[in-house]
C-alpha cells in the first residue's frame, strides 16, 4: 500500500469531482454529521464545502422557507435515512420539495429526487450513508405550473426537458464512475503516465499493474497511436469533456469499449472488452441473415408447392395462410381472415370443420384418403367432387398451447377417376373374356357331342352292312338258287357299293373316335426303321398292281418316340395315297431326314410321288375332314377325304405333325415330323 502512495490517487479528490450531488453522511443519528460532498451537490445546493462539513445535515438545511407552507422534506428525509440505518439497504424517495438558502438569506424553491445508500463496513454495521439527490425542480416546475399563455407552457416545457436532458447526463456520467470501480480501468496523469491500474484493468490489458505503473500509455500501447482510441484520449484530456470510442485494437486481438472521464489530476478511463459480444452480435446478424434467407426460402416453398397447404387460427378455425395450390383447388375466393365455414359455405355438415376443431383440440393428426369433397369452385358453377390426400396437424406454440391446424395434400381427382375408369375397364375386358372362354367351352362341348353322334351312328351302321355283305355273298357263291350272269354282274355292284359304304362308315368311325379324344397313346422309343420297312411291305402288292415303283431308303438307327400302330397306320395312309393318284410307270419314295439340323429334337419321314400333284389352293386344304380334290377323281379313286384329317390328328397327338407340298401335275411330297427318341 505504502508503495504506491505517491501514485495512489487522491480517492477524496476523485469524489469531489463526480459530476452528481452526493453527500457523505455519519450514521451518528439524528444528528447525521455531513462527512464529505461533491462539487455538484455544493453548486446545487447554494452552499460551500467549509459550510457543511462537519455540520449536521438537518442544523446545515433547515427548509425553513416561510413561503413553504406544507414542508415535509425534512420530515421525511430524516425518515428515510432512519430507514437505511435499521434496514441496511438502500432507500430510494418520491420526489421532494426541500428549499434551500441562498447566502443572503432568500430562499429558492428545489424540487429533489434523493435516494440514500448504506456504505457498509466489514462487520455489516452501517458505516456511511451516501445521500444522493437529482434536481429535478425544472420538471417538478414545469408539471405543477398552470400557465395560461399557452408560449410560456411551451417555452417550460422545453426548460423542463432541457433540465431533464442534462439531469440525464449528470446521471449517467455518475453511473459510469460508480459502475466503473468493478469493471476495469485505470487512470493517466496529465503526462499520460498510469498512476493506477485496477485488478478488472489487468487481464484486458494482458499485463500486470507493476509493469504499467509510472509508463505512458503511448509507451506501453504504442498501438493505440493512429487508433481510433488516439483522438478521444486526447480530445478527453484537453478539454476535459467526456468522450468514448468503440473499436477493435489489434494489438490485444479484442474490441474495447472505451470512456474518459477527464479529472483534475488526468484522466480516469474505463473499458470493457466487448469482444465477446462483437461476435456474439456478428454470430446474431449472421443467424438473421440466414434466417431471413430461409424464411424467403420457406415462404417461396409454401407459396410454390405444388400440394396445397393452408393455415387455420383459432377456435373458429379462420383462413390465416393459403397457398396458390390450395386457391386452385377451391376457386380464387377471398377467405384468408374468414372462418372456414363462411369462407366455404358448401363445406358445411362435409365433417372438415369438425375435423379441424378436433385436431386442434386433442393434437393428434388427421389423415384423408381419396376423401370426397363437394365444391364450388366457381360462382354459379355446379357442385363438384374432388377427391383429395391430406393431413392435418395441429400448430403447437412455444409455451405448448395448440393454436391453429395445417394442412395440407393434393388434389387426386384425376388419379381416382383414371384408376376407376381402368378398373371398369378392366371388369369389362374380365367379362368379356368368360364369355369367350364360355363360348369356347360351348363349342368344344358341341363338337363333342357331334363326334360321339358320329361315333355311335358309324357303329351302327355297320352292322347292318356287313349283313348286306354277308348275304349278297350267299346269293353269290348260289346257295340260294343258281344264278343268271346278269344278277352276278348286280350283285357285284351291290358289292362295290357295301364295301364303299363300309369304308367311308369305318373312316367316319376312325375320323369321330380321334376328335371325341377317344383314341390313347402307346407312346414308346421305338426304331422308325422296323415300322418304315414294314409299311413298304405292306403296300408292295400295290405298288406292282399299278406298275408303280417304291424306293425305300431305310432309316439305319433313327428312333422315335411315338406309337408304332399309329405311325404305321398314317405313313401306310400316306404310300396308299401316293399309289391312288400317281399314273402306272410312276415312282413313289420313302425315307427319312433329321428336322433341319443334326441337333434337332425331331425326325422326318418323307412319302414323295410324281402323281398328279395338288393345286396349291387345294393344298390349304387336304387336311381337312371330307376333302376330296376332284369329284371325277373320287369315282376312280375309292376314298372318304378323312385319311389325311385322321393322319395330322394322330402326328399332333404324338407331338408330331404332319405337312404337305406339291406342284401340280408333277408330284407330291407328305412330310410326317415325330419327336426323336
Ligand atoms: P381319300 O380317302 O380321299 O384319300 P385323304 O384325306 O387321304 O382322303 O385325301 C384327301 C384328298 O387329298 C384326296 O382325295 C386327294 O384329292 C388329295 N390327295 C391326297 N394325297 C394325294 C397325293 N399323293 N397326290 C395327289 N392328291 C392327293
Amino acid at each position: 500500500m505504502s508503495a504506491r502512495a505517491e501514485t495512489d490517487p487522491d480517492f477524496r479528490a476523485l469524489f469531489e469531482a463526480v459530476p452528481a450531488n452526493y453527500v457523505v453522511l455519519a450514521p451518528d443519528a439524528p444528528v447525521f454529521t455531513i462527512v464529505a460532498a461533491s462539487d455538484a451537490y455544493l453548486a446545487i445546493s447554494l452552499t460551500t464545502r467549509d459550510g457543511v462539513v462537519g455540520r449536521g445535515l438537518f442544523d446545515v438545511f433547515r427548509d425553513a422557507n416561510p413561503a413553504n407552507l406544507h414542508p415535509t422534506g425534512i420530515a421525511n428525509l430524516r425518515a428515510s435515512l432512519e430507514t437505511v440505518l435499521r434496514t441496511r439497504k438502500a432507500h430510494r424517495m418520491p420526489t421532494q420539495r426541500y428549499d434551500v438558502q441562498r447566502p443572503d438569506g432568500t430562499w429558492v424553491v428545489r424540487h429533489w429526487e434523493p435516494r440514500n445508500s448504506p456504505v457498509l463496513a466489514a462487520d455489516g454495521s452501517v458505516r456511511f450513508i451516501l445521500h444522493e439527490v437529482e434536481e429535478v425542480t425544472g420538471y417538478v416546475t414545469a408539471r405543477e405550473s398552470e400557465v395560461d399563455a399557452r408560449l410560456q407552457a411551451e417555452r417550460r416545457l422545453r426548460e423542463s426537458e432541457e433540465a431533464r436532458t442534462e439531469i440525464d447526463v449528470a446521471r449517467q456520467r455518475s453511473d459510469a464512475v460508480l459502475a466503473s470501480i468493478a469493471d476495469a480501468f485505470y487512470l493517466l496523469d496529465r503526462d499520460w503516465r498510469f498512476t493506477y491500474v485496477n485488478d478488472a484493468a489487468e487481464p484486458l490489458l494482458q499485463t500486470t499493474r507493476d509493469k504499467l505503473l509510472g509508463h505512458t500509455l503511448w509507451e506501453m500501447f504504442p498501438g493505440v497511436i493512429g487508433s481510433p482510441f488516439e483522438g478521444p484520449y486526447r480530445e478527453a484530456m484537453a478539454t476535459g469533456r467526456v468522450t468514448s470510442a468503440e473499436a477493435y485494437f489489434p494489438p490485444l486481438g479484442t474490441w474495447f469499449d472505451v470512456h474518459t472521464y477527464p479529472w483534475p489530476g488526468g484522466l480516469m478511463v474505463h473499458f470493457r472488452d466487448i469482444g465477446a459480444r462483437k461476435i456474439a452480435e456478428a454470430e446474431r446478424e449472421r443467424l438473421v441473415h440466414a434466417l431471413d434467407v430461409e424464411r424467403t426460402r420457406l415462404t417461396e416453398v409454401f407459396r410454390r408447392a405444388p400440394s396445397f397447404m393452408v393455415v387455420f387460427r383459432g377456435p373458429k378455425n379462420v383462413y390465416e395462410i393459403v397457398n396458390e395450390s390450395y386457391y386452385q383447388l377451391v376457386g380464387h375466393r377471398d377467405i384468408v381472415g374468414k372462418p372456414l365455414l363462411e369462407a366455404i359455405p358448401e363445406i358445411r355438415d362435409q365433417g372438415f370443420d369438425e375435423i379441424i376443431t378436433r385436431v386442434r383440440e386433442t393434437g393428434e393428426p388427421w389423415v384423408g384418403r381419396e376423401a370426397p369433397v363437394t365444391l364450388q369452385r366457381a360462382p354459379g358453377a355446379p357442385m363438384e367432387v374432388r377427391y383429395l390426400d391430406m393431413v392435418f396437424q395441429a400448430l403447437t406454440e412455444a409455451d405448448g398451447t395448440r393454436s391453429g391446424v395445417i394442412v395440407h395434400g393434393s388434389d387426386i381427382t384425376a388419379q381416382v377417376l383414371a384408376r376407376r375408369e381402368v378398373e371398369h375397364l378392366l371388369g369389362e375386358s374380365e367379362r368379356a373374356r368368360a364369355e369367350a372362354e364360355a363360348a369356347r367351352r360351348d363349342a368344344e362341348s358341341a363338337n363333342r357331342s357331334k363326334s360321339e353322334f358320329l361315333a355311335i351312328m358309324s357303329h351302327e351302321l355297320r352292322t347292318p352292312l356287313n349283313a348286306i355283305g354277308g348275304y349278297t355273298e350267299l346269293i353269290e357263291l348260289g346257295i340260294r338258287g343258281p344264278v343268271t350272269s346278269e344278277q352276278r354282274s348286280d350283285l357285284a355292284r351291290i358289292q362295290q357299293s357295301q364295301r364303299h359304304l363300309l369304308g367311308l362308315i369305318n373312316g367316319v368311325l376312325n375320323y369321330a373316335r380321334v376328335e371325341a379324344g377317344a383314341v390313347s397313346y402307346d407312346v414308346v422309343n421305338v426304331s422308325l426303321d422296323e415300322i418304315l420297312t414294314t409299311c413298304e411291305a405292306l403296300i408292295a402288292p400295290q405298288v406292282r398292281a399299278r406298275h408303280l415303283t417304291l424306293a425305300y431308303t431305310p432309316a439305319a438307327g433313327v428312333r422315335v418316340r411315338a406309337d408304332p400302330d399309329k405311325v404305321q397306320q398314317i405313313v401306310l395312309n400316306l404310300l396308299s395315297n401316293a399309289v391312288k393318284f400317281t399314273e402306272s410307270g410312276g415312282s413313289i419314295s420313302l425315307g427319312c431326314a433329321p428336322a433341319g439340323d443334326g441337333a434337332s429334337a425331331f425326325v422326318q419321314v418323307e412319302v414323295t410321288d410324281t402323281g398328279i400333284g395338288i393345286s396349291p389352293d387345294q393344298l390349304a386344304r387336304v387336311f381337312e375332314p371330307f376333302v376330296q380334290v376332284d369329284a371325277k377323281l373320287t369315282r376312280t379313286r375309292e376314298g372318304t377325304g378323312l385319311g389325311l384329317a385322321i393322319s395330322r390328328d394322330l402326328a399332333r397327338g404324338m407331338g408330331g405333325d404332319l405337312e404337305a407340298r406339291s406342284t401340280l401335275g408333277e408330284g407330291s411330297t407328305f412330310t410326317l415330323t415325330l419327336p426323336r427318341a
